[in-house]
């Protein structure tokens, strides 16, 4: 299997380094560098710039407006994006919601909510989970009774990412109680403006509130806001999820952040000299480097299969495990780096603009909320533990 890049691969890195070093605006690299917190204008303003590009639909074919790209094109594109600290792509409507209206979405809807999506004009967020149902997503409870040309829906969402900046909102609600609960769930469009949806904050660990409780109290919904068929929202859901685990190692991000460690580490004193040659902080800086290679060649091993059309196996539950617990090691070195700093945590210091001073240096700030902020990488996406059952059923076959 050959790991290195084409003449043409590397040209095309070259095209997007350039593109970044032109329209990616300073003061947002600056913020996703710095650690500070991002606004929805931040997020919206880089879509609209990648939009114009063409470059916003990264997995959409180019008959809905996407790059059309291919696998090791997108994998170039996720690696220099993060190293030139582009915001992320935010994924609910580009990467999940897209692929399910694209495969199993009417005409109608097609036309309709592809547009919008690569516009900005809508922003959705993700109605999976509820208080009873996570890893056991089956288990939803959410009702949706059809009265004539409506559904009533009643019933709570949870985890619900950015919903408060959500105007839309996909869900999987319960249609049917016949047969096995995988048979009688539908995957619906609902307008968060309507009536009976209340959207109320969840304060997390690092004292951020980015994911919500979505409550919906006898919500009426157009039936025309089914996707595909009653009863089949189970197939919709399983095929949005192997959308949302693309780069699930997440390479590009581990890098960016041990980039980080290596300078706070070489800022940083212990013992009169750089922490970076205190022999037991550097053999964990090793440790944290080997693995993150060994992690990116796994990576560059199924990009490659994808590229020759194989569909990932189960090698992305490995690379799922390794690439968040890596990450979370990275983010608990930067911890330790920064000593006695990573204690205060001063939230108005993330804000753009504002004058609350952090207390420490700059790159000290930000530690502790991303420390916190990544338990929730072991947690979504499918829980690790999870993902160790996959592999000990399809590759140890225990
Ligand atoms: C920050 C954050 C953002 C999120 N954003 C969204 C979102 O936008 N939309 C959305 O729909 N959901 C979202 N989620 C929800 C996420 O998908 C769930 O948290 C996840 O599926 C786990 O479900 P749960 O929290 O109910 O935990 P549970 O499923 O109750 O699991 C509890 C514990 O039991 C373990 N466990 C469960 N089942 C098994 C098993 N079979 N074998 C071994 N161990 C098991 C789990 O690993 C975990 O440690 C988000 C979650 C977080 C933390």
């Amino acid at each position: 299997m050959d790991l290195t890049y084409t003449d043409e691969q590397k040209a095309f890195r070259d095209e997007v380094r350039a593109f970044l070093a032109d329209k990616l605006p300073k003061r947002l690299s600056d913020k996703v560098a710095g650690g500070k917190r991002l606004t929805k204008q931040d997020y919206e303003e880089w879509h609209a710039i990648l939009n114009e590009k063409g470059w916003l639909g990264v997995n959409w074919p180019v008959e809905h407006g996407g790059t059309g790209w291919d696998a090791v094109q997108r994998h170039i594109f996720e690696e220099e994006t993060t190293a030139a600290h582009a915001p992320r792509i935010v994924p609910f409507g580009l990467n999940m919601l897209g692929p399910v209206l694209m495969k199993f979405g009417s005409e109608d809807q097609k036309a309709h909510y592809l547009p919008r999506i690569l516009n900005g004009d809508d922003w959705w967020c993700q109605g999976y989970s509820e208080p009873g149902a996570g890893s056991d997503l089956a288990s939803v409870k959410t009702t949706a009774v059809r009265e004539g040309d409506h559904y009533i829906v009643n019933g709570q969402k949870t985890w619900t990412t950015l919903g408060q900046y959500a105007n839309w909102i996909f869900c999987l609600v319960r249609t049917s109680k016949e047969g096995k609960p995988q048979e009688g769930i539908s995957f619906l469009l609902i307008d968060m403006n309507s009536p009976g949806v209340e959207v109320r904050p969840i304060v997390l660990i690092d004292g951020e509130a980015e994911v919500n409780e979505v409550w919906l109290s006898d919500v009426k919904v157009p039936v025309e806001n089914l996707v595909g068929e009653e009863n089949k929202g189970w197939t919709y859901a399983k095929y949005l999820l192997t959308h949302e685990r693309t780069n699930i190692a997440g390479v590009g991000f581990a890098r960016a952040g041990l980039e980080n460690l290596r300078r706070i580490a070489g800022l940083e004193q212990s013992g009169g000299k750089s922490l970076i040659q205190n022999p037991f902080f550097a053999a964990k800086m090793a440790q944290v480097e080997i693995d993150l290679m060994a992690m990116a060649t796994t990576n560059l091993r199924t990009i490659a299969a994808a590229a020759q059309g194989q569909a990932p196996g189960a090698e992305s539950s490995m690379l799922k495990i390794k690439g968040t617990v890596l990450r979370q090691e990275i983010n608990a070195l930067t911890r330790q780096a920064v000593g006695p700093y990573a204690m205060p945590f001063v939230s108005e210091a993330l804000d753009e603009g504002s004058n609350v001073p952090p207390v420490g240096p700059d790159y000290a700030m930000p530690a502790t909320q991303a420390y916190f902020n990544n338990r929730k990488l072991s947690i979504y996406g499918g829980s690790n533990e999870v993902q160790r059952q996959i592999i000990s059923k399809a590759i140890l076959e225990l």
